[in-house]
């Protein structure tokens, strides 16, 4: 979702070579739904998951936001998780964990980046 990362221009790839599905924090949990669509309906046969430095979502936790959601809104959002986290690293491995534990997902090349909003570079996360 960040404004700072424009996932054609990163990867050099062009129009028409990639769904790119993007979200608050890049989480795969969130992604699900059009991750699915992509393999199963038309064709996607690996997945890259890049979350960035500077990441917002480094920045809260879900208790915070939703008392802040409950204290402007007066609605309960206990139900919903941000999926905000606290080590950029580990949140691209548990999102590569979530993905390929889903029976939903097909078996494919799942590989995880950290771009680094600073200078433009990308880091691949072993
Ligand atoms: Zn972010």
């Amino acid at each position: 979702m960040d404004a700072r990362l424009h996932p054609t221009s990163v990867l050099g790839i062009n129009l028409g070579e990639a769904h790119i599905i993007r979200n608050a924090g890049g989480r795969a949990q969130d992604a699900l739904r059009s991750i699915i669509i992509s393999q199963r309906l038309l064709g996607t046969r690996e997945i890259l998951i890049i979350h960035h430095t500077d990441c917002g979502m480094l920045t809260f936790n879900d208790f915070e936001l939703r008392l802040k959601l409950n204290k402007e809104t007066n609605e309960i959002v206990d139900h919903l998780s941000f999926l905000p986290f606290d080590d950029l690293r580990q949140s691209i491995i548990d999102d590569i964990k979530i993905l390929q534990s889903n029976p939903l997902i097909l078996d494919v090349p799942i590989t995880g980046y950290i771009y680094n909003v600073k200078n433009g570079s990308i880091e691949k996360v072993e």
